[in-house]
Protein backbone atom coordinates (compact mmCIF):
# COMPACT_ATOMS: atom_id res chain seq x y z
CA UNK A 1 0.00 0.00 0.00
CA UNK A 2 1.62 3.97 -0.90
CA UNK A 3 0.44 6.82 0.23
CA UNK A 4 2.46 8.53 -2.62
CA UNK A 5 0.69 10.17 -5.13
CA UNK A 6 0.67 9.61 -8.65
CA UNK A 7 2.84 12.33 -10.89
CA UNK A 8 0.15 14.08 -12.10
CA UNK A 9 -3.02 16.41 -11.28
CA UNK A 10 -5.39 18.68 -12.07
CA UNK A 11 -3.91 21.23 -9.51
CA UNK A 12 -0.57 21.70 -11.71
CA UNK A 13 -2.13 20.64 -14.75
CA UNK A 14 -0.17 17.42 -15.54
CA UNK A 15 -1.45 14.14 -16.79
CA UNK A 16 -0.14 10.82 -17.35
CA UNK A 17 0.74 9.61 -20.63
CA UNK A 18 -0.43 6.35 -20.36
CA UNK A 19 -3.31 6.84 -17.63
CA UNK A 20 -4.50 3.39 -17.23
CA UNK A 21 -0.87 1.82 -16.74
CA UNK A 22 1.01 4.07 -13.96
CA UNK A 23 3.99 2.55 -11.82
CA UNK A 24 2.83 3.25 -7.99
CA UNK A 25 6.19 3.65 -7.00
CA UNK A 26 7.21 6.75 -8.95
CA UNK A 27 4.11 7.81 -10.19
CA UNK A 28 5.30 7.43 -13.93
CA UNK A 29 3.83 5.79 -17.07
CA UNK A 30 4.94 2.08 -17.00
CA UNK A 31 6.35 2.92 -20.28
CA UNK A 32 8.14 6.61 -20.54
CA UNK A 33 8.58 6.76 -24.26
CA UNK A 34 11.28 8.54 -26.07
CA UNK A 35 9.75 11.74 -27.46
CA UNK A 36 6.83 12.14 -25.08
CA UNK A 37 6.64 15.80 -24.68
CA UNK A 38 6.24 15.68 -20.86
CA UNK A 39 2.99 16.05 -19.63
CA UNK A 40 3.28 14.63 -16.29
CA UNK A 41 4.66 16.59 -13.19
CA UNK A 42 8.05 14.98 -13.74
CA UNK A 43 8.03 15.66 -17.70
CA UNK A 44 6.70 19.10 -17.00
CA UNK A 45 8.79 19.81 -14.29
CA UNK A 46 12.10 19.31 -16.54
CA UNK A 47 11.35 22.13 -18.82
CA UNK A 48 9.14 24.54 -16.96
CA UNK A 49 11.55 24.13 -13.42
CA UNK A 50 10.22 25.31 -9.66
CA UNK A 51 6.63 27.15 -11.43
CA UNK A 52 5.15 23.46 -11.76
CA UNK A 53 5.06 23.74 -7.78
CA UNK A 54 2.32 26.05 -7.85
CA UNK A 55 -1.57 25.17 -8.29
CA UNK A 56 -3.04 26.51 -11.41
CA UNK A 57 -5.00 28.76 -12.64
CA UNK A 58 -3.32 31.34 -10.55
CA UNK A 59 -6.37 33.79 -8.48
CA UNK A 60 -9.58 32.07 -9.03
CA UNK A 61 -8.84 28.55 -7.25
CA UNK A 62 -7.69 27.11 -3.82
CA UNK A 63 -5.70 24.00 -3.62
CA UNK A 64 -6.61 20.94 -1.68
CA UNK A 65 -4.36 18.09 -0.79
CA UNK A 66 -4.96 14.37 -3.03
CA UNK A 67 -3.40 12.71 -0.58
CA UNK A 68 -5.56 9.49 0.79
CA UNK A 69 -4.75 10.00 4.02
CA UNK A 70 -4.75 6.30 6.32
CA UNK A 71 -7.19 8.43 8.80
CA UNK A 72 -9.46 11.21 8.74
CA UNK A 73 -12.64 12.59 9.83
CA UNK A 74 -14.98 10.17 8.80
CA UNK A 75 -13.87 6.96 10.66
CA UNK A 76 -14.78 8.66 13.40
CA UNK A 77 -18.72 9.26 15.08
CA UNK A 78 -19.56 11.56 17.27
CA UNK A 79 -21.84 9.68 19.71
CA UNK A 80 -24.16 11.52 22.16
CA UNK A 81 -25.82 10.01 25.54
CA UNK A 82 -29.27 8.49 25.65
CA UNK A 83 -29.23 9.49 29.43
CA UNK A 84 -30.26 12.86 30.48
CA UNK A 85 -29.32 15.95 28.78
CA UNK A 86 -26.79 18.72 28.86
CA UNK A 87 -26.97 22.03 28.47
CA UNK A 88 -30.50 22.07 29.68
CA UNK A 89 -32.95 20.52 32.48
CA UNK A 90 -33.13 16.80 32.30
CA UNK A 91 -37.20 17.17 31.12
CA UNK A 92 -38.91 15.95 27.81
CA UNK A 93 -40.84 19.23 27.77
CA UNK A 94 -37.95 21.17 27.73
CA UNK A 95 -35.10 19.37 26.31
CA UNK A 96 -36.69 20.22 23.11
CA UNK A 97 -34.97 20.68 19.78
CA UNK A 98 -35.15 24.37 19.54
CA UNK A 99 -33.79 25.10 23.07
CA UNK A 100 -29.91 23.36 21.38
CA UNK A 101 -28.07 26.37 22.24
CA UNK A 102 -24.14 26.14 21.42
CA UNK A 103 -23.59 29.84 21.92
CA UNK A 104 -20.15 30.11 23.64
CA UNK A 105 -17.50 32.57 24.37
CA UNK A 106 -13.94 32.71 24.34
CA UNK A 107 -10.96 35.15 25.46
CA UNK A 108 -9.16 35.28 28.08
CA UNK A 109 -11.87 37.39 29.72
CA UNK A 110 -15.01 35.43 28.28
CA UNK A 111 -15.04 39.03 26.35
CA UNK A 112 -15.98 37.29 22.67
CA UNK A 113 -19.04 35.55 22.95
CA UNK A 114 -20.10 33.52 19.83
CA UNK A 115 -23.06 32.00 18.31
CA UNK A 116 -21.64 28.74 17.46
CA UNK A 117 -18.36 28.21 18.38
CA UNK A 118 -16.23 28.38 14.99
CA UNK A 119 -13.21 30.35 13.59
CA UNK A 120 -13.24 31.26 9.90
CA UNK A 121 -9.36 30.39 9.15
CA UNK A 122 -7.20 33.31 7.65
CA UNK A 123 -7.76 34.77 4.36
CA UNK A 124 -5.29 37.01 3.20
CA UNK A 125 -4.46 38.85 0.29
CA UNK A 126 -5.51 36.40 -2.23
CA UNK A 127 -7.93 37.19 -5.42
CA UNK A 128 -10.36 34.38 -4.43
CA UNK A 129 -10.52 36.03 -1.00
CA UNK A 130 -10.98 39.42 -2.26
CA UNK A 131 -13.56 38.31 -4.37
CA UNK A 132 -15.64 36.62 -2.03
CA UNK A 133 -15.23 38.67 1.00
CA UNK A 134 -18.66 40.35 1.33
CA UNK A 135 -20.48 36.87 1.73
CA UNK A 136 -17.63 35.84 4.12
CA UNK A 137 -18.01 38.94 6.16
CA UNK A 138 -21.64 39.47 6.60
CA UNK A 139 -22.22 35.41 6.83
CA UNK A 140 -19.92 35.66 9.78
CA UNK A 141 -21.34 38.78 11.06
CA UNK A 142 -25.02 36.95 10.85
CA UNK A 143 -23.77 33.71 12.28
CA UNK A 144 -21.99 35.37 15.42
CA UNK A 145 -18.49 33.91 14.64
CA UNK A 146 -14.70 34.80 14.49
CA UNK A 147 -13.17 36.17 11.07
CA UNK A 148 -9.64 36.16 10.43
CA UNK A 149 -7.52 38.48 8.21
CA UNK A 150 -5.17 36.93 6.56
CA UNK A 151 -1.46 38.36 5.75
CA UNK A 152 -0.50 41.03 2.96
CA UNK A 153 -3.71 42.60 3.18
CA UNK A 154 -2.18 45.98 3.58
CA UNK A 155 1.05 45.77 1.41
CA UNK A 156 -0.44 43.88 -1.41
CA UNK A 157 -3.42 46.95 -1.40
CA UNK A 158 -2.48 49.17 -4.51
CA UNK A 159 -4.23 52.10 -3.08
CA UNK A 160 -2.63 51.27 0.45
CA UNK A 161 -0.65 54.32 1.78
CA UNK A 162 2.44 53.57 3.64
CA UNK A 163 4.74 56.43 5.74
CA UNK A 164 8.12 55.69 6.61
CA UNK A 165 7.65 52.11 6.33
CA UNK A 166 4.37 51.85 7.97
CA UNK A 167 0.99 51.77 7.16
CA UNK A 168 -0.98 54.29 7.37
CA UNK A 169 -4.13 53.71 5.09
CA UNK A 170 -5.67 50.64 3.42
CA UNK A 171 -8.57 50.54 1.39
CA UNK A 172 -8.48 47.06 1.07
CA UNK A 173 -8.31 46.12 4.92
CA UNK A 174 -11.01 48.98 5.66
CA UNK A 175 -13.40 47.11 3.35
CA UNK A 176 -12.83 43.57 5.03
CA UNK A 177 -13.04 45.03 8.54
CA UNK A 178 -15.89 47.11 8.12
CA UNK A 179 -18.37 44.80 5.91
CA UNK A 180 -17.84 43.00 8.98
CA UNK A 181 -18.20 45.76 11.59
CA UNK A 182 -21.71 46.88 9.89
CA UNK A 183 -23.78 43.83 10.74
CA UNK A 184 -22.40 42.97 13.70
CA UNK A 185 -24.62 42.49 16.38
CA UNK A 186 -22.42 41.86 19.93
CA UNK A 187 -21.13 38.24 18.86
CA UNK A 188 -17.80 37.79 17.24
CA UNK A 189 -15.09 39.70 16.05
CA UNK A 190 -12.49 40.19 13.49
CA UNK A 191 -9.02 39.12 14.07
CA UNK A 192 -6.42 40.42 12.13
CA UNK A 193 -3.01 38.28 11.19
CA UNK A 194 0.79 39.30 10.99
CA UNK A 195 3.45 37.44 9.30
CA UNK A 196 6.91 38.95 9.20
CA UNK A 197 6.23 41.62 6.34
CA UNK A 198 3.07 42.80 7.97
CA UNK A 199 4.63 43.16 11.17
CA UNK A 200 7.25 45.34 9.75
CA UNK A 201 4.40 47.58 7.89
CA UNK A 202 2.84 47.97 11.56
CA UNK A 203 -0.50 46.27 9.98
CA UNK A 204 -1.78 45.15 13.35
CA UNK A 205 -0.83 48.87 15.22
CA UNK A 206 -3.14 50.14 12.38
CA UNK A 207 -5.61 47.90 12.47
CA UNK A 208 -6.26 48.64 16.40
CA UNK A 209 -6.06 52.30 16.12
CA UNK A 210 -7.70 52.92 13.29
CA UNK A 211 -10.21 50.37 12.24
CA UNK A 212 -11.28 49.27 16.08
CA UNK A 213 -9.62 45.76 16.17
CA UNK A 214 -9.45 43.84 19.26
CA UNK A 215 -8.01 40.86 18.25
CA UNK A 216 -4.56 39.97 16.67
CA UNK A 217 -3.04 36.62 15.62
CA UNK A 218 0.63 35.74 15.48
CA UNK A 219 1.53 33.87 12.34
CA UNK A 220 4.75 32.14 11.18
CA UNK A 221 3.96 29.62 8.44
CA UNK A 222 1.80 29.12 6.29
CA UNK A 223 -1.24 26.90 6.58
CA UNK A 224 0.11 25.12 9.37
CA UNK A 225 2.91 24.47 7.12
CA UNK A 226 6.60 25.13 7.30
CA UNK A 227 6.54 27.67 3.95
CA UNK A 228 6.17 31.28 3.14
CA UNK A 229 3.16 32.43 0.91
CA UNK A 230 4.10 32.42 -2.71
CA UNK A 231 1.87 34.92 -5.34
CA UNK A 232 2.41 35.51 -9.01
CA UNK A 233 2.16 39.26 -10.52
CA UNK A 234 1.74 39.81 -13.46
CA UNK A 235 2.94 43.39 -13.84
CA UNK A 236 6.50 44.88 -13.50
CA UNK A 237 5.49 47.91 -11.82
CA UNK A 238 3.79 45.75 -8.88
CA UNK A 239 6.40 43.56 -8.80
CA UNK A 240 8.88 46.94 -7.93
CA UNK A 241 6.48 48.38 -5.54
CA UNK A 242 5.88 45.24 -3.47
CA UNK A 243 10.28 44.71 -3.83
CA UNK A 244 9.65 48.41 -1.99
CA UNK A 245 7.24 47.53 0.42
CA UNK A 246 9.59 44.54 1.17
CA UNK A 247 8.81 41.34 0.11
CA UNK A 248 11.58 39.01 -1.76
CA UNK A 249 10.34 39.29 -5.37
CA UNK A 250 11.93 37.05 -7.83
CA UNK A 251 13.55 37.26 -10.52
CA UNK A 252 14.93 41.28 -9.15
CA UNK A 253 12.52 43.41 -11.09
CA UNK A 254 14.93 46.14 -10.50
CA UNK A 255 17.58 44.30 -12.18
CA UNK A 256 18.45 45.89 -15.47
CA UNK A 257 18.27 42.45 -17.44
CA UNK A 258 15.58 41.56 -15.86
CA UNK A 259 13.36 43.93 -16.51
CA UNK A 260 14.50 43.49 -20.45
CA UNK A 261 13.75 40.39 -19.97
CA UNK A 262 10.40 40.86 -19.31
CA UNK A 263 9.28 43.40 -21.43
CA UNK A 264 10.45 41.02 -24.46
CA UNK A 265 8.29 38.51 -23.09
CA UNK A 266 10.67 35.83 -22.30
CA UNK A 267 8.69 35.39 -18.98
CA UNK A 268 5.08 36.83 -18.03
CA UNK A 269 4.82 36.34 -14.18
CA UNK A 270 7.22 37.32 -10.60
CA UNK A 271 7.02 35.34 -7.84
CA UNK A 272 6.53 37.33 -4.93
CA UNK A 273 7.44 35.27 -1.57
CA UNK A 274 6.98 36.50 2.03
CA UNK A 275 9.54 35.25 4.54
CA UNK A 276 9.25 32.60 7.37
CA UNK A 277 8.94 33.86 10.68
CA UNK A 278 11.21 32.58 13.19
CA UNK A 279 9.45 32.21 16.66
CA UNK A 280 11.48 32.01 19.93
CA UNK A 281 9.63 32.19 23.39
CA UNK A 282 11.27 35.85 24.21
CA UNK A 283 10.72 37.48 20.87
CA UNK A 284 7.18 35.88 21.05
CA UNK A 285 6.23 37.36 24.31
CA UNK A 286 7.41 40.71 23.91
CA UNK A 287 5.65 40.68 20.85
CA UNK A 288 2.60 40.07 22.53
CA UNK A 289 3.51 42.45 25.64
CA UNK A 290 3.98 45.38 22.25
CA UNK A 291 0.27 44.54 21.06
CA UNK A 292 -1.36 44.46 23.97
CA UNK A 293 0.31 48.16 25.03
CA UNK A 294 -0.68 48.90 21.49
CA UNK A 295 -4.44 48.45 22.99
CA UNK A 296 -4.92 44.91 21.24
CA UNK A 297 -7.33 42.91 23.53
CA UNK A 298 -7.30 39.64 22.45
CA UNK A 299 -3.74 37.75 21.11
CA UNK A 300 -3.99 34.38 19.38
S1 LIG B 1 7.35 12.09 -19.62
FE1 LIG B 1 7.26 9.83 -19.44
S2 LIG B 1 6.22 9.52 -17.49
FE2 LIG B 1 5.80 11.64 -18.08
S3 LIG B 1 3.89 11.60 -19.26
FE3 LIG B 1 5.52 11.38 -20.74
S4 LIG B 1 5.78 9.19 -20.97
FE4 LIG B 1 4.65 9.48 -19.12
Amino acid sequence: MTYTRLNRSAATLTKNRTEGSISPFSGMCVTCVDGCIGMCEIGKSAYRGAEVLYPQPFGIITAASEKDYPVDLSHFSIMGTAVGAYGVEADSDKATFEKVNIETAVGRDKGIKLRVPFVLGGMGSTNVAKQNWPGLAIGAAICGVILTVGENVCAMDEDAEIKNGRIVRSPDMEMRVGLFQKWQDGYGTVVVQANVEDTRLGVQEYAINKLGIQAVELKWGQGAKDIGGEVKIKSLAKAQELKRRGYIVLPDPEDPSVIQAFEKGSFKEFERHSRLGMVEEESFMRRVEELRKAGAKYVF
